[in-house]
This record gives C-alpha cells, structure tokens and sequence, in this order.
C-alpha cells in the first residue's frame, strides 16, 4: 500500500525528514506544506545576507519545489499553511495562500516541523521593528536598508542572532546599539567569557547597554527601561524565540511543561501517527534527562531524519542533546555544549570548574592565538558542559569535548585522547589533553584552585595573595595587594611567606600557579591556585 505522508514545514526538520523519506521508499506520497514562499532555505545564513557577506539571495535558496520534485519526487507547496489536523480522520487542512483555497491532505503519517517563532513583546510601537526569521523577513530588513538608507540602528537582545546582525550592520556601515536586558550578551556562556565578546563587540564600535530592556518604539527612537531614547533608522528585535505550537494544540496533543510538542525517544507525539522535529519539540538534555528547548538546526535535521526511519521501521539510536552551538562574532568564534555554571549553580547542582588560556597551535609556529576555555565537571569528573571563545581553534576544541560528552568520556580521559597535531594546528599536548591533565590535578586534590569571583573575598578574609609572574609582566597589571615572588624564585625567598595565612597563587594562565602551588603545599603551606590565572580574572573583573 502506498503511504501518505504529509510534513508541514518545509525547512530544516521537515525537508531532512522528507529527502530521508523518499531515499527509503520510492513509493511513498510526500507531500510538504511550507507558509513561506521558499522551502529548504538557509535561514542560518540570513544575517550575512543583510551584511552583504553573502551578495545573492538565491545563495540562500537551497532547493526549490521544482529541483525536489525533479530529484525527490516530492510535492512541495510553499505558500501553503497548514491550517487545521483532524486525528479522528487523519486529514490536514491547507490554505493556498495565493488562492485562498482550501483543501484536505490525508496522512498515515503526519510530521510537523513548525519550527518557532520570534518572541514579540506586546510593546508600543513594537510593530516598527523586524524580526530576522524567514527570508521575507531579511527582504523587508533588506528592502528598509535600500529605501531609507539607514544610519542608526538598535537591535533589541544580545543573543546568537542579536550578535551575529550586529555584526553584519557593522559590516554594512551602520552605527549600532544592542540593547540586553540581562547583564551579559549571549546568555549561553558564564559572565567571564561573556565579557570577552563584549570588549570585542565594544571594539568594533558597536554601542552596548547591559541590564536595560525594551519600552517602547515611538518617532523619538527606542525607548528604554532607564528612560534613555535612542534614535533609530531600523530596529531589530531578537530576544528569543518560542515554539510555534498553535497546531498542535489546536489539535490537542501534549505539550511539555517548556511549551514545546512532548514527544517519545522517537519523536512521536502524543498521537503516535503524529511525529514533531526541530524548534517546536522539547529535547531531552543528554547530560542530565531534563526536558529543554534548543533551537538548533542539527538537531532539527537529525530529528528529521530519525523520524523518517521511525516511520520506515528502522532502527533508532535515540539520544539527547546537549546544546553545541557557534556563533562568529567580529573575529570571535564563540563555542559551547552542555550546561553553563550558572545554570548549574541556579539548579543547586554541584561542578568543578577549569578555566585555561592555552594558543591554538604551538606558540613558536607563527600566528598562534591564545583562547579561553572552560571546562565543567561533576565532582566525580563526568564533563558537564565546555565553552571557548577565540580568534582560532575554538571550534574543534568544543566539537572534541562534544564528542567526548556524547560518548561519555570523563574529565580525566581528555587526557588520553590521541588528537592530531603538527605545528601550525596544534600542540603535542593540545589544549584538550591539557584541560585532562588539569581536570587530574584537581579533582584528585594535587591541586586546590580558586575562582575568579573567590579571590577578593578571600583576599578581605585575610588570604595573601602571591603573584609568581615575571616582574615585566606583574607591573603590566596585578591583583590588587599581591606580591610578586617568580616562581623560580620561591624555594629562596619562602620566609616571605606567611605559614598561617592561606596563599592564593595566580599567574596569567594558571601553569606556573599549579607548579608553584604543588611545590608550597608540598613545603606543608596552605596555598591554592587562581584557576585560570590572571587572564580569567582580569577579563571577568577589569575588562
Ligand atoms: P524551521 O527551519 O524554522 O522551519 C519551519 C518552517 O515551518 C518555516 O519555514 C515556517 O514557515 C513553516 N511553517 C510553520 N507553520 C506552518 C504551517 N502551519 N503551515 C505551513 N508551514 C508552516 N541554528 C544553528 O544551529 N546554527 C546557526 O548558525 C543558526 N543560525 C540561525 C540564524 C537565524 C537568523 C535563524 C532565524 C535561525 C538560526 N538557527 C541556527 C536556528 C535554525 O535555523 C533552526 O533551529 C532550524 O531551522 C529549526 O528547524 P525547524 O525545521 O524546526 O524549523
């Protein structure tokens, strides 16, 4: 018998779900409903799209119904929306939207790939700013620019997308303010990687306002929750985005307590003739089972295709998520997985943290950049989630660690793997063996750390504070009321030290701290390492 299959949305979840489909059954009939006038559409790539990074729109446009139909014999109808399912008949409601004709799909399988749609905050004048979502989006954004030949634009929310149209409006000559409610850009990272970005969004001239939120939009400009205006020719609004889950509700299938579609390891929801990919579903966190939202395209296209060979009988590997994402910012890659610490701290859940400063490749190859990572723990030394931010390099180290959480490496066994290396692409030791190592010396206690946001408070509760930097480098900038011994030098200098008074070690990048840390507990001291030297601290602190 010949199935029906009918897949609304026709972009990420939904057209990977499709192309699978027909590859394991030449016989079925697939029919895609898409509400845009444009199917298999490179929304990832939009924002380089208004900063003219990529010239032609038809770059963007990845497949067309005519190509999907030639290759795939797929039934793709763009401007159609998907308008109502009726379960008891197994039928889906269309309206072409030229026509305004409406018409009935049966199914034996029905997939919904809705994706999500930005959040829009009930605000005066709200109605004066894009949003950056689907390729009409970027031709009103883009049409703006022609006709009113902007100057000034604000863009409201300092997130992924937020950051990536600053970024491109910059490119294109604007000047620019992002405006973030919260006190940090890109919510995924913990503040002292976040303030990286933000001195290199702040170095390219980019205006930042942390902590204050949208009012409104009026003739005045964008109006401020501290009662600023900020002139704007185009506004961006990019605070977020929720699943679009009208349909489903519509048709009465269970939601999770996140609001997007509740589905099964198999992306079945609660009707199990009906399957739901991508933005509008909630995923199960990999690292600890909680239900989340992650609006992500990998995982959109994987579920496509994890559910077309549900639908085929084929066996699934199910598995969660854990979030990995990238993002260029200026010259920045940003990169994550897993959870943040200040998620786990908010969820009372215990972790160890490592912070380094490692280069990309060997720092006597020409070019190498140095990088921040952090890397988070349990106390047992699972890996809980990893973020980078640098000019090079970041990317792999993060798809390493994302690779390693997935199969489920530990903290310590970063140390054994067996990464390539050769002079200008990394080091023997590479700065993922290296977080191993690290991860060793502290979990097993060889070295007791602190954090960057420990130190003053235990410098006011009467720790000393010992610099083992060479003295070019602790005039450059210091902690304050640290004293300088170099770390060569402490074996001949220890009656400076205090015996009763515990000793906070930091030096730029947390090396010659462990070394000097190691050496004065081992001379019966109580002495710490800054983790992440001077270099976390000051950019968390002093930037
Ligand atoms: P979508 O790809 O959004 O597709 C949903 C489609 O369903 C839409 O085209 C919509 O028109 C259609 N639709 C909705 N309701 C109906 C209906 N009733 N009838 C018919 N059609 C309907 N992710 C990354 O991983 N990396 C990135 O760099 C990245 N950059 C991004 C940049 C931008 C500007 C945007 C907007 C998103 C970005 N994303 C990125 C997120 C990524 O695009 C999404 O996670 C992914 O597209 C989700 O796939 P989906 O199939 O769930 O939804």
């Amino acid at each position: 018998m010949t199935r029906r299959i009918v897949i609304i949305g026709g972009v990420a979840g939904g057209m990977s779900a499709a192309t699978r489909l027909r590859r394991l059954d030449l016989e079925a009939e697939i029919t895609v409903v898409e509400r845009s006038g444009y199917v298999s559409y490179a929304n990832c790539g939009l924002p380089y799209y208004v900063g003219g990074v990529i010239s032609e729109e038809s770059a963007l446009l990845l497949q067309t119904p005519e190509s999907l139909h030639a290759r795939f014999r797929l039934d793709v109808r763009t401007a159609t929306e998907a308008t109502s399912i009726d379960r008891d008949r197994h039928i889906v409601s269309v309206r072409d939207l030229a026509t305004g004709v409406d018409s009935e799909l049966p199914y034996d399988a029905l997939i919904l790939s809705p994706g999500a749609s930005p959040v829009v905050p009930p605000l005066p004048g709200i109605e004066r700013a894009h949003t950056m979502r689907t390729v009409e989006d970027v031709q009103a954004i883009t049409e703006a620019m022609k006709a009113d030949s902007p100057r000034r634009s604000v863009i409201i929310g300092g997130g992924f997308i937020g950051l990536e149209a600053a970024e491109n409006l910059r490119h294109r000559g604007l000047e620019v303010t992002i405006v973030e409610a919260a006190p940090q850009v890109m919510a995924p990272l913990d503040p002292e990687l976040a303030a990286v970005v933000q001195k290199e969004i702040l170095g390219n001239g980019v205006d930042l306002r942390l902590g204050v939120s949208l009012s409104a939009i009026s003739d005045a400009g964008v109006e401020l929750s501290d009662g600023s205006v900020l002139p704007s020719d185009l506004t961006l609004l990019a605070i977020g985005v929720k699943p679009d889950t009208r349909l489903a509700q519509m048709a009465g299938l269970d939601l999770g307590e996140r609001g997007g579609i509740a589905t099964n390891e198999f992306n079945q929801t609660s009707d199990p003739l009906i399957y739901a990919v991508g933005d509008v579903v909630e995923k199960t966190d990999a690292v600890f089972g909680d239900e989340i939202l992650i609006p992500l395209a990998n995982i959109a296209n994987r579920q496509g295709r994890i559910v077309a060979d549900h639908i085929m009988g084929r066996e699934i590997r199910p598995s969660g998520s854990l979030g990995t994402a990238i993002v260029k910012i200026f010259d920045l890659t940003v990169a994550l997985t897993g959870w943040n610490e200040k998620r786990l701290a908010a969820a009372d859940r215990a972790c160890v943290v490592l912070h380094s400063h490692p280069g990309s490749h060997a720092g006597y190859y020409p070019g190498a950049q140095t990088m921040h990572l952090k890397l988070i723990m349990s106390p047992e030394g699972a890996i809980l989630g990893a973020q980078g931010v640098g000019r090079e390099g970041v990317d792999k180290r993060i798809d390493v660690i994302a690779t390693a959480m997935h199969g489920g490496i530990s903290a310590r066994e970063l140390a054994d793997l067996e990464l390539a290396y050769a002079p200008p692409f990394g080091s023997a030791k590479d700065p993922v063996n290296m977080l191993g190592y690290m991860a060793e010396n502290v979990l097993s206690g060889m070295t007791p750390t602190v954090q960057w946001h420990e130190v003053d408070k235990a410098a006011a509760n009467g720790a000393f504070l010992l610099d083992v930097r060479d003295p070019a480098e602790f005039v450059r900038g210091s902690l304050a009321g640290s004293v300088n011994i170099p770390v060569d030098h402490i074996r001949e200098r220890l009656a400076e030290l205090p015996v009763d008074r515990r000793i906070i070690v930091n030096c730029a990048v947390g090396q010659r701290g462990h070394t000097a840390t190691v050496l004065l507990n081992a001379l019966g001291f109580d002495a710490a390492n800054l983790d992440g030297g001077y270099t976390t601290y000051a950019a968390a602190l002093l930037s």
